[in-house]
């Protein structure tokens, strides 16, 4: 008898310290039928369970669709949450958009309620590309091991670069407009919002980060510059707060224009890859970025490798 007692309690306690410590994103409305869910401003880690992201939802007639999927089944269960406290409306549609983990790891989660997840191609294909490594850096953020995270893509794909789905009234077009954080990451556009879910080929509030290998800085400045030709409004991140076409310029589209052109002048003038690094990581005008100290040095230098690899 006193063992049982001492064992509920115990399990309350456990379930009190996970409750006190579990993240909640914060929700976000941009317009009258669209909502943004700020995720952690930070790396991922246990709490946050790789939701360290920006994704939303659109409400239509026909229920919600949900643009990203989060990292593992409870973020997605995080994100799943953050929508039922806004609207009863049930989620009808997940829309895959990026690559990295955080905005499509958690589809198992959505796909066992038979509820359809969309991509493009291309993407999913770069998903499956990028797998083991999104695998890697996810688990050693929120711990675990690689191979036991349930991995599922999309149920539906699109060839080519560009589809209109119409649903509850609402047009948005999936497209790709050139790499990004990661190959293969797409947009979606809502035309008449005048809204984009950017996915993280924009990063505000935090420093974007130039991945080994992956991130190829160049085409990540074209196609910022293309995603800016929609003249967007609205703009919902892939990370960060939704904000105006002028702040993810400043956030984002300014810094990676400063990476090629300072790192660019820097190889013209033969200057090595160490010196390169310490003279150009003492600018400071990016440093109202958060992560700056962590991701400034280490964006240079791989800019430096990819421009001298050319
Ligand atoms: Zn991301």
């Amino acid at each position: 008898m006193m063992h049982k007692f001492l064992s509920t309690f115990l399990g309350l306690l456990l379930f009190a310290a996970h409750a006190a410590h579990a993240f909640e994103p914060t929700t976000k409305q941009v317009t009258d039928n669209v909502y943004a869910i700020v995720g952690e401003i930070d790396q991922r880690n246990p709490e946050n369970q790789g939701l360290n992201n920006t994704t939303g939802f659109i409400i239509t007639a026909d229920g919600v669709v949900l643009v990203g999927a989060g990292a593992t089944a409870d973020s997605a269960k995080m994100l799943e949450a953050a929508v039922k406290k806004v609207t009863d409306k049930p989620i009808k549609q997940v829309i895959n958009i990026g690559v990295q983990d955080h905005h499509w790891m958690g589809n198992s989660y959505f796909l066992a309620q038979k509820i359809p997840v969309v991509a493009l191609a291309r993407t999913v294909e770069s998903q499956k590309q990028q797998e083991m490594g999104n695998r890697m850096r996810l688990s050693a953020g929120i711990g675990g091991k690689p191979e036991d995270l349930k991995v599922e893509y999309a149920s539906e794909t699109f060839p080519g670069d560009e589809k209109t789905l119409t649903i509850g009234g609402v047009e948005m077009v999936l497209r790709y407009l050139g790499d990004g954080h990661f190959p293969g990451d797409a947009v979606l556009w809502l035309p008449k919002e005048k809204l984009v879910f950017t996915g993280d080929i924009v990063f505000n509030d935090r420093m974007l980060g130039v991945l080994p290998d992956i991130s190829k800085v160049k085409a990540w400045q074209a196609t910022f510059k293309k995603m800016a030709e929609l003249k967007p409004e609205h703009l919902i991140p892939g990370h960060g707060n939704p904000s105006d076409l002028a702040t993810a310029q400043k956030n984002t589209g300014d810094y990676l224009d400063w990476l090629v052109t300072e790192v660019g002048k820097s190889l013209e003038e033969m200057e090595d890859l160490g010196d390169a690094v310490k003279r150009l990581s003492a600018d400071k005008r990016f440093d109202f970025l958060q992560l700056s100290k962590d991701l400034h040095g280490r964006n240079i230098h791989q800019t430096y490798l990819q421009l001298e690899a050319e």
